[in-house]
């Protein structure tokens, strides 16, 4: 097991967001999280990357538990984020906001190995190398951010809504990359609106309400399930 999560809470103030959810994935998977808006699955994945406090139960990493860890400590613990809404330097180029990805690494001659696999997952990063990141298209700022995610050379990556606003073309196509993605033997944990083409990308999904998972199956029995099919895929 690469992941396992038992009995996660996490809370906001006084209000609850978490109410104890088990999450298991193992390497080499994509596991999906489906759910409505508020369900909690961006909190799941901030408290997995430490950037919200754990208020009970555990996150264990390849045996190490982290949720007694700051969220500086867990990048270096191969795991990255790429957060919803992209959140990329504008007034960096895309050289630069890749290059901050690999911050935690002295390797320099695996830093540049990491740039050039990025840039061949995405040609369109590798042509535009030199323009400031806030000048992209909003796809290839998506594309920037999950480049950037990579640099640090992870065992499990985090993604938050990666097709959220873009172009269904471009949804495709990250869609595509994220599965090259795992093909290179990256673990990916994937939080998505768009409930069909994340369980045909997946091998596995859970399925949150309100703070807790109600579901969880493979993937392809997930996309026949009447009620997965009613709630997240618009009917039959
Ligand atoms: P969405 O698809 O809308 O992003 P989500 O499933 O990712 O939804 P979360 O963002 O994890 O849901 O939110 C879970 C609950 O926690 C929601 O009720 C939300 O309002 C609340 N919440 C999230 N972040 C905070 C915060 N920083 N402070 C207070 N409450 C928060």
């Amino acid at each position: 097991m690469l992941l396992d999560i038992k009995n996660l809470h996490v809370k906001y103030g006084n209000v609850e967001a978490l109410h104890g959810i088990d999450v298991e994935v193992e390497e080499g998977e994509i596991v999906t999280l489906l759910g409505a808006n508020g369900a909690g699955k961006t909190t799941t994945l901030n408290a997995i990357s430490g950037l919200v406090n754990v208020t009970k139960g555990e996150i264990v990493f390849s045996g190490e538990a982290l949720h007694k860890l700051p969220a500086h400590k867990v990048v270096t613990r191969k795991i990255t984020q790429s957060p919803e809404g992209r959140r990329v330097f504008g007034v960096l180029t895309v050289q630069e906001n890749l290059n901050l990805g690999a911050f935690t690494s002295k390797n320099k001659e695996r830093v540049a190995k990491s740039l050039e696999w990025i840039y061949e997952l995405f040609p369109r990063l590798a042509e535009r190398r030199t323009q400031l990141a806030g000048t992209l298209s909003g796809g290839e700022q998506q594309m920037l951010a999950i480049g950037r995610a990579l640099m640090s050379n992870p065992k499990l990556l985090l993604l938050d809504e990666p097709s959220l606003g873009l172009a269904p073309v471009l949804v495709n196509q990250i869609f595509k990359t994220v599965r090259q993605i795992n093909q290179a033997g990256v673990t990916v944990m994937l939080v998505e609106q768009n409930a069909r083409m994340a369980l045909k990308l997946a091998h596995r999904g859970y399925v949150m309400e309100v703070g807790k998972i109600v579901m969880a199956d493979s993937a392809q029995a997930l996309l026949k399930n009447p009620d997965v099919l009613q709630a997240y895929l618009g009917g039959a």
